[in-house]
């Protein structure tokens, strides 16, 4: 059997709506043939599949959380520990 394979042909649309700027990861846009980062201020001219983009920021928000936990504790602002009502009621002389 004889089969003919080729890589598929994207279209711009589809790349527009599938992949990312790899410089900022911003949105694409499509001139004619040709598919560009949307941010003008913006000069990347690669591009990363949209998973990968959300996958890295979800990655950076959980980064982000980190290290404002551990600033917090090493300025001293870290969130008590959650304590039940009789812990309270103990601590002001109330049984
Ligand atoms: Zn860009």
């Amino acid at each position: 059997m004889n089969v003919k394979r080729q890589a598929p042909k994207h279209t711009t649309g589809w790349m527009v709506r599938n992949y990312r700027c790899a410089t900022c990861w911003g949105g694409l846009i499509a001139h004619g043939e040709n598919v560009h980062c949307d941010n003008p201020d913006c000069d990347g001219k690669e591009f990363v599949t949209k998973e990968y983009v959300e996958k890295r920021r979800m990655a950076d928000r959980v980064d982000y959380q980190e290290a404002m936990r551990n600033v917090g504790e090493l300025l001293g602002f870290a969130k008590p520990k959650p304590r039940y009502e009789a812990e309270i009621l103990n601590e002001l002389g109330i049984d």
